[in-house]
């Protein structure tokens, strides 16, 4: 039996609504059941009547599809939430509190003390709260972690992450209204490229090694003066393992298309992996040549082989590393439902504990690159990289 999913935002012209409607489909176990698109309530009932959506749960309005999903004896039993930022933590919240289980898309909140107010309010009612850091779904990735984690590069010393793209390099667009907002505190928050990009690159170092951001210090830089925010921004951080890690995160670095890559470098290794060239993870043992772990090739770990759907030789992208996201969910909501154990390997999806402490990075770097570059000290996130069961 399918599991009944609900999406909020993600409309027709959203950017990544396809993405969470393609991902979810290819688990096989999910059905678009109840929906609230758009922020325009007729375009909202249109589109999801289109899609499928049957007509009384085809909503115009998130309130509306809370009010009436929470009344019915079988209602969505997760509930993505793809809106723009700044309403992430109302519907993430209002949804936890009555009762459903939420993916909400990142960042999960503007500020840390709502971020907080989620993590609280996933635990009170013991719903889960996933947050889609969708890079952490490539098979390639789960398998750099699981190195990392028997223990193969040795003590991590080094990790360098990077997302710098060039699309908002045209000084000539920074007027643009679709651009414009996001170089604008009042919309944006107190971060525009390091929020948006950065925050998955950093995602990606804490994911892989599995440690937390304890201090950082933060450079950034709005290189088309009209930006209050930073279209470019570099980050130095230590991690609670001693890592010391590197950070570069772009809107204007004209000829990256996407520029999402990570490098971990151990006492006995490194690894490099790119978003853009995701079925190929480069390792070097010390001493020793580089070798390209394939994707689908024999003999990589049971984490990256869990989450690989082709054979090797077959490119999978991204749409199969949010479906990981999405299958790991909907293998967890299935356990408690039958009442077993969930399958370990589907517990590493990312939760509100890593979305708060990633909130919290992005505050002390704002705070930081106002001070100069001064060191600040990140609280501790109990229960971050943990395990997630039902
Ligand atoms: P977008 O502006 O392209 O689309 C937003 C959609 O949400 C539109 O359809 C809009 O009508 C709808 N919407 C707005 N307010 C709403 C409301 N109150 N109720 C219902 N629908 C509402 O935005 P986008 O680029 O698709 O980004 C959406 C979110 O996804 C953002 O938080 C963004 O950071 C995130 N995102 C994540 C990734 C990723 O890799 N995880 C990639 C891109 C975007």
């Amino acid at each position: 039996m399918r599991l009944q999913w609900g999406l909020i935002g993600g409309g027709e012209s959203s950017q990544i609504g396809a993405a969470h409607r393609l991902a979810a489909r290819m688990t096989g176990t999910l059905e678009l059941a109840a929906a609230a698109l758009d922020i325009d309530a007729a375009r909202a009932r249109e589109y999801a009547i289109r899609l499928g959506v049957p007509r009384e749960r085809a909503y115009g309005d998130w309130r509306e599809m809370l009010e009436c999903e929470r009344r019915r004896a079988s209602r969505v039993e997760l509930v993505t939430v793809a809106t723009p930022n700044s309403s992430h933590f109302e519907i993430t919240r209002a949804f936890l509190e009555a009762g459903f289980d939420v993916l909400c898309e990142k960042p999960m909140t503007n500020t840390v003390a709502e971020a907080e107010e989620i993590v609280q309010a996933a635990r009170n009612r013991q719903r889960i709260c996933a947050v889609n850091f969708g890079y952490s779904g490539y098979p390639l990735v789960r398998h750099a972690r699981a190195m990392v984690a028997r223990g193969e590069l040795g003590r991590i010393r080094v990790v360098t992450a990077g997302f710098a793209h060039g699309h908002h390099a045209n000084a000539a667009e920074a007027d643009n209204p679709r651009e414009r907002w996001r170089y604008d505190p009042a919309v944006a928050g107190v971060s525009s490229v390091l929020a948006d990009c950065g925050i998955h690159a950093l995602h990606l170092a804490c994911f892989i090694t599995g440690q937390q951001v304890e201090s950082l210090s933060a450079d950034f830089a709005s290189t088309i003066p009209v930006r209050q925010l930073e279209d470019d921004a570099l980050l130095a951080f230590r991690m609670s393992q001693g890592t010391v890690g590197r950070l570069w995160t772009s809107a204007v670095a004209i000829g990256r298309a996407h520029g999402l890559t990570i490098e971990v470098y151990g006492e006995r290794g490194g690894l490099r992996w790119q978003q853009e060239h995701p079925n190929q993870l480069y390792w070097t043992p010390l001493g020793a040549p580089t070798s390209i772990i394939e994707r689908g090739a024999a003999g990589l770990s049971v984490e990256a082989d869990r989450a690989s759907h082709v054979t090797v030789g077959h490119a999978e992208g991204f749409l199969a590393a949010f479906a990981n996201i999405y299958a790991d969910l909907s293998e967890v909501l299935q356990a408690r439902k039958a009442g077993r154990p969930a399958d370990p390997l589907a517990l590493s999806y990312p939760h509100a504990e890593e979305g708060l402490l990633s909130i919290a990075a992005v505050h002390a770097a704002a705070d930081s690159a106002r001070a100069g570059g001064a060191w600040v000290k990140l609280a501790p996130v109990p229960g971050h990289g943990a395990p997630r069961g039902a």
